[in-house]
């Protein structure tokens, strides 16, 4: 839990300005005393991310819901977090933790529709990791 003002803050979703980009949709932390506004621990990196791709597209405009979800398209993400020489298992792992994260927020959020979005991409990040289980014991 994050605290200011002695108040716990409150989990909600807003719209945040990073440089000249409008960030809709960001899971955030709004303090109800002096309506401070912060980015939510779990989706502190995968915000980063976006603010830095949105800018560098000049967008005037994004949408992190649909980041998230393009995220679990995976080509984005993947090309942000992957480096050549890392071993596929550990990636498949370091995403099942992402998205374990991700569907703790969407929880709080109760946003159904990313919730299931989350357990589809759980899925299918399973059967992967089982495969290259599989392909590792062979
Ligand atoms: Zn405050």
């Amino acid at each position: 839990m994050s605290f200011c003002c002695g108040a716990s803050m409150i989990g909600t979703k807003g719209t945040l300005k990073h440089l000249r980009t409008h960030i809709h949709n960001v899971p955030i932390l709004l303090c109800p005393v002096c309506h401070r506004v912060e980015v939510h621990y779990l989706v502190e990196n995968e915000y980063d991310i976006l603010a830095e791709y949105a800018h560098s597209d000049q967008a005037p405009e994004v949408d992190f819901f649909e980041y998230a979800e393009h995220k679990s398209g995976e080509d984005l993400f993947e090309n942000c977090v992957n480096t050549e020489n890392e071993d596929p298992l550990e990636i498949v792992l370091n995403q099942i933790d992402m998205a374990l994260d991700l569907l703790t927020v969407a929880k709080q959020f109760e946003d159904e529709e990313w919730m299931d979005q989350l357990k589809r991409r759980l899925q299918i990040l399973s059967k992967r990791k089982h495969r290259l289980l599989q392909r590792n014991a062979t």
